[in-house]
């Protein structure tokens, strides 16, 4: 088993409206070996979000290759897509996107359900996680019940539910304010380590960046070195 987990070579997007086109990812090359914390650092349009879609296998139309856990995943089918998706990538979004209807811990057990998971098994994880997150006391709150950390932190857990290889983080902590930003992604990135998982953090916050293994620039489209 290789020690490289996800490994990008020439990924390229362009968007056009009208009649202008624009070379959003220009030919990225750039690698995340087992367990390391990226982050994906650049400035608001540099196409952060455009390649975290791409890599979370969330959005089609891109050129070049994209290979996760040793698989070519570039031309895979929906299904496939899909599967993998399920099975390796976890997601975490700046607005958390829980299930408004949904608890807490219900929000963390549907993902696992979805997996094929039992009751059970999915629950006693789901309170695991959300102790370990300082939320013993929230498991049974809607979203609208709790505040923005909490429900970030929500999200975090349901991001790793499945314990996933990878985690993709789209400005995890990009709407809260900064004392509340720093605890919870310190409480991201153990939760990740403890795991074992990857992680690829797009982030504008050099901050953040620094907490992390290694930071890759987006700069006009490419990784700087
Ligand atoms: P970031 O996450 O770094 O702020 P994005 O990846 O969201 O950057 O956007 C990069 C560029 O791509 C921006 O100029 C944005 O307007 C453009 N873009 C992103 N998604 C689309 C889309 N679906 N259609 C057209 N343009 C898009
Ligand atoms: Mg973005």
């Amino acid at each position: 088993m290789s020690d490289i987990l996800l490994e990008l070579a020439g990924l390229q997007r362009s968007f056009t409206q009208g009649d202008v086109t624009i070379d959003v990812l220009r030919g990225i090359d750039a690698h995340l070996k087992r367990g390391e914390i990226v982050a994906l650092l650049g400035p608001s349009g540099s196409g952060k979000s455009t390649m975290l879609q791409a890599v979370g296998l969330l959005e089609g139309g891109f050129g070049g290759i994209i290979r996760i856990d040793g698989e070519d995943v570039t031309r895979f089918d929906q299904g496939k897509r899909t599967k993998t998706r399920r099975e390796k990538i976890g997601f975490v979004y700046q607005f958390h996107h829980l299930l408004p209807d949904f608890t807490a811990i219900e929000n963390v057990v549907l993902p696992q359900l979805i997996r094929g998971a039992g009751q059970a098994e999915a629950e006693e994880r789901a309170a695991d996680l959300l102790g370990r997150l300082g939320l013993a006391e929230r498991l049974h709150h809607k979203p609208s019940k709790l505040s923005g950390g909490e429900q970030q932190r929500v999200a975090v857990a349901r991001a790793l539910a499945n314990r996933p290889l990878l985690v993709l983080a789209d400005e995890p902590t990009g709407n809260l304010d900064e004392a509340t930003a720093d605890r919870v992604f310190d409480q991201f990135v153990k939760l990740v380590r403890d795991h074992g998982s990857a992680a690829l953090v797009a982030t504008h916050n050099e901050r953040l960046a620094a907490k992390m293994d290694r930071v890759l620039r987006l700069h006009e489209g490419r990784v700087e070195a």
